[in-house]
Protein backbone atom coordinates (compact mmCIF):
# COMPACT_ATOMS: atom_id res chain seq x y z
CA UNK A 1 0.00 0.00 0.00
CA UNK A 2 1.58 3.56 -0.77
CA UNK A 3 0.88 6.64 1.20
CA UNK A 4 -0.72 9.50 0.11
CA UNK A 5 1.76 12.30 -0.17
CA UNK A 6 2.02 14.33 2.30
CA UNK A 7 3.82 17.57 2.35
CA UNK A 8 6.60 17.54 4.39
CA UNK A 9 7.04 20.16 7.38
CA UNK A 10 9.01 23.21 7.02
CA UNK A 11 11.08 25.24 9.25
CA UNK A 12 9.36 27.92 11.32
CA UNK A 13 12.61 30.26 11.29
CA UNK A 14 12.30 30.12 7.81
CA UNK A 15 8.73 31.40 8.04
CA UNK A 16 10.11 34.88 8.75
CA UNK A 17 13.01 35.22 6.56
CA UNK A 18 11.99 37.85 3.66
CA UNK A 19 14.17 39.31 0.81
CA UNK A 20 12.14 41.83 -0.72
CA UNK A 21 14.02 42.76 -4.10
CA UNK A 22 13.53 39.58 -5.29
CA UNK A 23 9.99 39.16 -3.94
CA UNK A 24 8.64 41.98 -6.26
CA UNK A 25 9.90 40.19 -9.17
CA UNK A 26 6.53 38.26 -8.98
CA UNK A 27 4.72 41.48 -10.23
CA UNK A 28 7.05 41.78 -12.67
CA UNK A 29 6.93 38.64 -14.49
CA UNK A 30 3.55 38.97 -14.39
CA UNK A 31 3.44 42.42 -16.28
CA UNK A 32 5.96 41.38 -18.57
CA UNK A 33 3.88 38.10 -19.46
CA UNK A 34 0.49 40.36 -20.00
CA UNK A 35 2.93 42.38 -22.81
CA UNK A 36 3.97 45.72 -20.95
CA UNK A 37 7.22 47.14 -22.02
CA UNK A 38 9.52 46.57 -18.25
CA UNK A 39 11.76 49.10 -16.97
CA UNK A 40 13.36 47.02 -14.01
CA UNK A 41 14.32 50.07 -10.84
CA UNK A 42 14.53 47.34 -8.54
CA UNK A 43 17.93 45.22 -8.43
CA UNK A 44 21.24 46.71 -7.82
CA UNK A 45 23.09 45.05 -10.33
CA UNK A 46 25.30 47.33 -12.70
CA UNK A 47 25.96 44.85 -15.00
CA UNK A 48 22.23 44.70 -16.35
CA UNK A 49 23.00 48.07 -17.06
CA UNK A 50 25.69 49.57 -19.13
CA UNK A 51 28.16 49.17 -16.48
CA UNK A 52 30.64 46.16 -17.16
CA UNK A 53 33.63 44.30 -15.03
CA UNK A 54 36.81 46.28 -15.97
CA UNK A 55 38.50 44.22 -18.76
CA UNK A 56 41.55 43.55 -16.23
CA UNK A 57 39.60 41.85 -13.66
CA UNK A 58 38.27 39.43 -16.53
CA UNK A 59 41.36 38.89 -17.62
CA UNK A 60 42.46 37.19 -14.59
CA UNK A 61 39.62 35.22 -14.26
CA UNK A 62 39.93 33.57 -17.19
CA UNK A 63 43.77 33.13 -17.10
CA UNK A 64 43.09 31.74 -13.71
CA UNK A 65 40.76 28.53 -15.53
CA UNK A 66 42.97 28.36 -18.25
CA UNK A 67 45.90 27.55 -15.72
CA UNK A 68 43.98 25.21 -14.16
CA UNK A 69 43.49 27.38 -10.77
CA UNK A 70 40.48 25.19 -9.98
CA UNK A 71 41.59 23.66 -7.20
CA UNK A 72 40.38 23.77 -3.53
CA UNK A 73 42.05 27.05 -2.06
CA UNK A 74 42.57 27.49 2.21
CA UNK A 75 39.36 28.55 3.99
CA UNK A 76 40.09 32.00 4.55
CA UNK A 77 41.50 32.44 0.39
CA UNK A 78 44.67 32.57 -1.79
CA UNK A 79 47.60 33.98 -0.02
CA UNK A 80 47.85 36.33 -2.93
CA UNK A 81 44.42 37.59 -2.15
CA UNK A 82 44.27 37.75 1.39
CA UNK A 83 47.74 39.66 1.40
CA UNK A 84 45.91 42.47 -1.28
CA UNK A 85 42.95 42.26 0.70
CA UNK A 86 44.77 43.20 4.13
CA UNK A 87 47.45 45.84 2.27
CA UNK A 88 43.83 47.68 0.87
CA UNK A 89 42.49 48.09 4.31
CA UNK A 90 45.81 49.14 5.90
CA UNK A 91 46.92 51.61 3.43
CA UNK A 92 43.84 52.61 1.85
CA UNK A 93 41.32 52.11 4.43
CA UNK A 94 43.33 52.88 7.01
CA UNK A 95 42.61 50.18 9.79
CA UNK A 96 45.21 49.47 12.51
CA UNK A 97 45.07 46.03 14.06
CA UNK A 98 44.10 43.88 11.22
CA UNK A 99 43.42 40.40 13.02
CA UNK A 100 42.18 38.02 9.97
CA UNK A 101 40.46 38.34 6.49
CA UNK A 102 38.71 35.71 5.23
CA UNK A 103 37.27 35.77 1.00
CA UNK A 104 34.08 34.50 0.68
CA UNK A 105 31.30 33.50 -2.13
CA UNK A 106 30.05 37.34 -2.29
CA UNK A 107 30.01 39.40 1.18
CA UNK A 108 27.23 38.16 1.85
CA UNK A 109 28.26 34.71 2.88
CA UNK A 110 30.76 36.55 5.61
CA UNK A 111 28.05 38.09 6.72
CA UNK A 112 26.11 34.96 7.64
CA UNK A 113 29.21 33.30 8.68
CA UNK A 114 30.11 35.87 11.07
CA UNK A 115 26.53 36.17 12.26
CA UNK A 116 26.45 32.41 12.38
CA UNK A 117 29.60 32.31 14.39
CA UNK A 118 28.80 35.14 17.16
CA UNK A 119 25.08 34.71 17.86
CA UNK A 120 22.95 32.18 19.80
CA UNK A 121 19.18 32.23 19.60
CA UNK A 122 17.52 35.16 21.16
CA UNK A 123 20.52 37.44 20.80
CA UNK A 124 20.04 40.81 19.28
CA UNK A 125 21.80 42.55 16.22
CA UNK A 126 21.24 46.36 16.11
CA UNK A 127 20.21 46.96 12.17
CA UNK A 128 19.85 50.52 10.58
CA UNK A 129 16.00 50.71 9.50
CA UNK A 130 15.70 51.27 6.33
CA UNK A 131 18.27 49.00 5.87
CA UNK A 132 19.53 46.39 3.19
CA UNK A 133 17.52 43.13 4.35
CA UNK A 134 20.43 40.23 4.21
CA UNK A 135 20.66 40.75 7.80
CA UNK A 136 16.94 40.69 8.96
CA UNK A 137 17.13 37.64 6.66
CA UNK A 138 19.91 35.78 8.70
CA UNK A 139 18.99 36.83 11.96
CA UNK A 140 15.30 35.35 11.12
CA UNK A 141 17.42 32.36 9.94
CA UNK A 142 19.44 31.88 13.27
CA UNK A 143 16.61 32.36 15.75
CA UNK A 144 18.31 35.58 16.81
CA UNK A 145 16.54 39.04 17.16
CA UNK A 146 17.03 42.04 15.16
CA UNK A 147 16.30 45.52 16.79
CA UNK A 148 15.84 48.17 13.88
CA UNK A 149 17.22 51.75 14.79
CA UNK A 150 15.52 54.33 12.49
CA UNK A 151 18.04 56.12 10.29
CA UNK A 152 17.12 60.08 10.57
CA UNK A 153 15.78 61.77 7.14
CA UNK A 154 15.25 65.25 8.36
CA UNK A 155 18.96 65.03 8.74
CA UNK A 156 20.04 63.28 5.46
CA UNK A 157 19.45 59.40 6.95
CA UNK A 158 22.23 59.91 9.06
CA UNK A 159 22.03 56.79 12.04
CA UNK A 160 21.36 58.86 15.40
CA UNK A 161 23.61 57.04 17.55
CA UNK A 162 20.99 58.46 20.63
CA UNK A 163 18.69 56.14 19.16
CA UNK A 164 21.15 53.09 18.69
CA UNK A 165 21.92 53.73 22.55
CA UNK A 166 18.38 53.51 23.44
CA UNK A 167 17.82 50.08 21.71
CA UNK A 168 20.82 48.22 23.33
CA UNK A 169 19.27 45.45 25.67
CA UNK A 170 21.21 42.78 27.57
CA UNK A 171 21.23 40.56 24.29
CA UNK A 172 22.13 43.06 22.04
CA UNK A 173 25.91 41.72 20.78
CA UNK A 174 26.32 43.87 17.69
CA UNK A 175 25.77 47.10 15.39
CA UNK A 176 25.47 46.95 11.92
CA UNK A 177 26.55 50.04 9.82
CA UNK A 178 26.14 50.20 5.93
CA UNK A 179 27.64 52.90 4.94
CA UNK A 180 26.96 54.06 1.77
CA UNK A 181 23.70 52.99 2.72
CA UNK A 182 21.20 50.24 1.06
CA UNK A 183 18.76 51.97 0.49
CA UNK A 184 19.29 55.88 1.39
CA UNK A 185 22.57 55.96 -0.73
CA UNK A 186 23.37 57.93 2.75
CA UNK A 187 27.03 58.23 3.51
CA UNK A 188 28.05 58.48 7.32
CA UNK A 189 29.68 61.49 8.93
CA UNK A 190 32.75 60.72 11.10
CA UNK A 191 31.47 62.01 14.09
CA UNK A 192 28.49 59.27 14.32
CA UNK A 193 30.65 56.95 13.21
CA UNK A 194 32.69 57.72 16.73
CA UNK A 195 29.40 58.10 18.82
CA UNK A 196 28.86 54.09 17.33
CA UNK A 197 32.17 53.30 18.55
CA UNK A 198 31.95 55.25 21.75
CA UNK A 199 28.76 53.10 22.23
CA UNK A 200 30.48 49.80 20.96
CA UNK A 201 33.10 50.38 23.30
CA UNK A 202 30.62 51.02 26.31
CA UNK A 203 28.49 47.85 26.41
CA UNK A 204 31.40 45.36 24.78
CA UNK A 205 29.46 45.21 21.09
CA UNK A 206 30.67 44.19 17.65
CA UNK A 207 30.36 46.57 15.20
CA UNK A 208 29.88 45.37 11.35
CA UNK A 209 30.86 48.02 8.95
CA UNK A 210 28.90 47.21 5.22
CA UNK A 211 31.37 49.37 3.16
CA UNK A 212 30.83 47.41 0.05
CA UNK A 213 29.87 50.74 -1.90
CA UNK A 214 32.78 52.08 -0.44
CA UNK A 215 34.13 54.11 -3.54
CA UNK A 216 30.74 54.85 -4.99
CA UNK A 217 30.80 58.40 -4.20
CA UNK A 218 28.06 60.90 -5.87
CA UNK A 219 29.66 64.19 -5.51
CA UNK A 220 33.53 64.55 -5.91
CA UNK A 221 35.34 65.76 -2.21
CA UNK A 222 32.67 63.44 -0.29
CA UNK A 223 34.37 62.51 2.70
CA UNK A 224 34.21 58.33 3.20
CA UNK A 225 35.90 57.48 6.53
CA UNK A 226 36.04 53.72 6.80
CA UNK A 227 34.85 52.71 10.66
CA UNK A 228 37.56 50.25 11.55
CA UNK A 229 39.92 53.12 11.13
CA UNK A 230 38.61 55.07 13.63
CA UNK A 231 39.68 53.62 16.69
CA UNK A 232 41.34 50.17 17.14
CA UNK A 233 40.37 48.80 20.52
CA UNK A 234 36.89 47.97 19.16
CA UNK A 235 36.10 44.67 17.51
CA UNK A 236 35.04 45.67 13.72
CA UNK A 237 34.01 43.05 11.32
CA UNK A 238 34.26 45.46 7.87
CA UNK A 239 33.21 44.07 4.71
CA UNK A 240 33.76 44.50 1.28
CA UNK A 241 34.35 43.05 -2.25
CA UNK A 242 34.04 42.85 -5.85
CA UNK A 243 29.94 43.44 -6.52
CA UNK A 244 29.85 46.89 -6.78
CA UNK A 245 32.76 48.86 -6.69
CA UNK A 246 34.23 46.50 -9.05
CA UNK A 247 31.55 45.85 -10.95
CA UNK A 248 30.76 41.99 -10.31
CA UNK A 249 27.90 40.93 -8.21
CA UNK A 250 28.03 37.64 -10.58
CA UNK A 251 31.65 36.80 -9.70
CA UNK A 252 30.00 36.01 -6.32
CA UNK A 253 33.41 37.58 -3.81
CA UNK A 254 33.43 39.07 -0.78
CA UNK A 255 35.36 39.18 2.08
CA UNK A 256 35.43 39.92 5.55
CA UNK A 257 38.31 42.04 7.29
CA UNK A 258 38.35 41.93 11.02
CA UNK A 259 39.91 44.28 13.11
CA UNK A 260 40.34 45.18 16.83
CA UNK A 261 42.19 44.29 20.26
CA UNK A 262 43.15 40.52 19.61
CA UNK A 263 41.51 39.12 22.89
CA UNK A 264 37.98 40.39 21.84
CA UNK A 265 38.71 39.53 18.31
CA UNK A 266 40.52 35.96 18.32
CA UNK A 267 37.42 34.02 19.52
CA UNK A 268 35.34 35.13 17.03
CA UNK A 269 37.42 34.55 14.30
CA UNK A 270 38.19 31.39 15.32
CA UNK A 271 34.52 30.20 15.58
CA UNK A 272 34.09 31.89 11.99
CA UNK A 273 37.00 30.22 10.90
CA UNK A 274 35.46 26.91 12.17
CA UNK A 275 32.23 27.61 9.83
CA UNK A 276 34.32 28.46 6.53
CA UNK A 277 36.47 25.07 7.02
CA UNK A 278 33.04 23.16 7.10
CA UNK A 279 32.29 25.06 3.77
CA UNK A 280 35.78 24.27 1.92
CA UNK A 281 36.32 28.10 0.18
CA UNK A 282 34.99 30.36 -2.07
CA UNK A 283 35.69 30.27 -6.30
CA UNK A 284 39.32 29.46 -6.97
CA UNK A 285 39.43 31.06 -9.77
CA UNK A 286 37.34 34.32 -9.17
CA UNK A 287 39.56 34.64 -5.66
CA UNK A 288 42.89 35.38 -8.54
CA UNK A 289 40.63 38.32 -9.40
CA UNK A 290 40.97 40.20 -6.04
CA UNK A 291 44.64 41.20 -6.35
CA UNK A 292 44.24 42.84 -10.09
CA UNK A 293 41.43 44.61 -8.71
CA UNK A 294 42.83 46.08 -5.97
CA UNK A 295 46.12 46.76 -7.29
CA UNK A 296 45.67 47.56 -10.69
CA UNK A 297 43.95 50.07 -12.74
CA UNK A 298 40.98 52.49 -11.15
CA UNK A 299 39.36 54.21 -13.92
CA UNK A 300 36.14 52.31 -13.75
CA UNK A 301 35.14 53.95 -10.73
CA UNK A 302 35.46 57.64 -11.54
CA UNK A 303 33.73 56.77 -14.70
CA UNK A 304 31.07 55.02 -13.22
CA UNK A 305 30.48 57.67 -10.34
CA UNK A 306 30.05 60.60 -12.99
CA UNK A 307 27.50 58.61 -15.08
CA UNK A 308 26.11 57.65 -11.60
CA UNK A 309 25.92 61.14 -10.90
CA UNK A 310 24.39 62.52 -13.67
CA UNK A 311 21.53 59.78 -13.07
CA UNK A 312 21.33 60.74 -9.79
CA UNK A 313 20.93 64.42 -10.24
CA UNK A 314 17.71 63.57 -13.06
CA UNK A 315 16.48 61.27 -10.38
CA UNK A 316 16.26 64.20 -7.98
CA UNK A 317 14.80 66.47 -10.17
CA UNK A 318 12.42 64.56 -12.26
CA UNK A 319 10.56 63.28 -8.59
CA UNK A 320 10.71 65.98 -6.81
CA UNK A 321 8.14 67.28 -10.25
CA UNK A 322 5.88 64.80 -9.12
CA UNK A 323 2.87 66.04 -6.62
CA UNK A 324 2.89 63.71 -3.16
CA UNK A 325 6.91 62.76 -3.61
CA UNK A 326 10.10 64.37 -2.04
CA UNK A 327 13.40 62.90 -1.84
CA UNK A 328 16.59 63.65 0.17
CA UNK A 329 19.74 63.47 -2.66
CA UNK A 330 21.52 60.30 -2.19
CA UNK A 331 25.51 61.12 -2.16
CA UNK A 332 26.80 57.14 -2.19
CA UNK A 333 26.12 54.05 -4.21
CA UNK A 334 23.03 54.03 -6.87
CA UNK A 335 20.52 54.17 -4.63
CA UNK A 336 16.91 56.52 -4.13
CA UNK A 337 14.78 56.67 -1.20
CA UNK A 338 11.91 58.60 -1.91
CA UNK A 339 9.13 59.74 0.45
CA UNK A 340 5.55 59.36 -0.80
CA UNK A 341 2.13 61.00 0.46
CA UNK A 342 -0.58 59.36 -1.76
CA UNK A 343 -3.76 57.63 -0.93
CA UNK A 344 -2.10 54.32 -1.16
CA UNK A 345 0.65 52.49 0.72
CA UNK A 346 4.20 51.17 -0.61
CA UNK A 347 3.18 47.71 -1.26
CA UNK A 348 0.23 48.39 -3.04
CA UNK A 349 1.96 51.14 -5.22
CA UNK A 350 4.70 49.07 -6.24
CA UNK A 351 1.94 46.01 -7.09
CA UNK A 352 0.17 49.02 -9.42
CA UNK A 353 3.24 50.82 -10.70
CA UNK A 354 4.86 46.99 -11.84
CA UNK A 355 0.98 45.84 -13.30
CA UNK A 356 -0.06 49.38 -14.72
CA UNK A 357 3.01 50.71 -15.52
CA UNK A 358 5.54 48.34 -16.28
CA UNK A 359 8.02 50.48 -13.71
CA UNK A 360 9.46 47.95 -11.16
CA UNK A 361 10.44 49.37 -7.75
CA UNK A 362 11.03 47.72 -4.35
CA UNK A 363 8.54 48.70 -1.23
CA UNK A 364 10.02 50.85 1.40
CA UNK A 365 8.55 48.15 3.76
CA UNK A 366 10.74 45.56 2.16
CA UNK A 367 13.74 47.71 3.76
CA UNK A 368 12.32 48.53 7.06
CA UNK A 369 10.58 52.31 7.08
CA UNK A 370 9.67 54.30 9.96
CA UNK A 371 5.99 53.84 11.01
CA UNK A 372 3.51 55.81 9.20
CA UNK A 373 5.95 56.77 6.33
CA UNK A 374 6.15 55.60 3.07
CA UNK A 375 8.65 55.33 0.90
CA UNK A 376 9.84 53.41 -2.33
CA UNK A 377 13.77 52.34 -3.44
CA UNK A 378 14.45 53.38 -6.15
CA UNK A 379 18.08 52.03 -8.40
CA UNK A 380 18.98 54.60 -10.23
CA UNK A 381 21.24 52.72 -12.93
CA UNK A 382 19.29 52.41 -16.24
CA UNK A 383 20.36 55.12 -18.77
CA UNK A 384 19.12 58.59 -18.16
CA UNK A 385 16.83 58.10 -21.23
CA UNK A 386 15.60 54.81 -19.60
CA UNK A 387 14.98 56.50 -15.98
CA UNK A 388 13.13 59.91 -18.07
CA UNK A 389 10.70 57.30 -19.36
CA UNK A 390 10.30 55.76 -16.13
CA UNK A 391 9.71 58.82 -13.75
CA UNK A 392 7.14 59.95 -16.39
CA UNK A 393 5.21 56.72 -15.87
CA UNK A 394 5.32 56.98 -12.17
CA UNK A 395 4.09 60.86 -13.26
CA UNK A 396 1.52 59.58 -15.03
CA UNK A 397 0.20 57.03 -12.60
CA UNK A 398 0.04 59.40 -9.48
CA UNK A 399 -2.19 61.94 -11.71
CA UNK A 400 -4.52 59.24 -12.24
CA UNK A 401 -4.54 58.50 -8.58
N1 LIG B 1 25.69 44.50 1.52
C1 LIG B 1 24.94 45.45 0.95
C2 LIG B 1 24.69 46.73 1.68
C3 LIG B 1 24.37 45.24 -0.31
O1 LIG B 1 23.61 46.20 -0.86
C4 LIG B 1 24.60 44.01 -0.98
C5 LIG B 1 24.00 43.74 -2.29
O2 LIG B 1 23.17 44.45 -2.78
C6 LIG B 1 25.40 43.06 -0.34
C7 LIG B 1 25.93 43.34 0.90
C8 LIG B 1 25.65 41.74 -0.96
O3 LIG B 1 26.94 41.72 -1.53
P1 LIG B 1 27.47 40.49 -2.36
O4 LIG B 1 26.89 40.56 -3.73
O5 LIG B 1 28.96 40.72 -2.39
O6 LIG B 1 27.10 39.26 -1.65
Amino acid sequence: MTLAPHPLRTSKRVEEVTYAVRDVVLWARQAAAAGKQMIYLNIGDPCQFDFATPPHVVEAIVQAVRENRTSYTPSEGIREAVDAIRADAETRKGIRGVRSVLVGNGASEPIELLLTALLDPGDAVLVPSPGYPLYTAVLAKLGARAIPYYLDEASGWQPDPDEIARAIDAGTRAIVLINPNNPTGSVAGRPTLERVLELAARHGLLVMSDEIYDRMLLDPGTPFVSTAALRDDVPVATFYGLSKVWLGPGLRIGWCVLSGPEAAVAPLDDAMMRLARARLCASHPVQCAIKPALEGPKDHIAEANAKLRRRRDLTVEKLRAIPGFSIVPPTGAFYAFPRFELPIDDVELVRRLALEEGVVLVHGSGFGQKPGTQHVRIVFLPTEAQLDEAYRRIGAFVARL
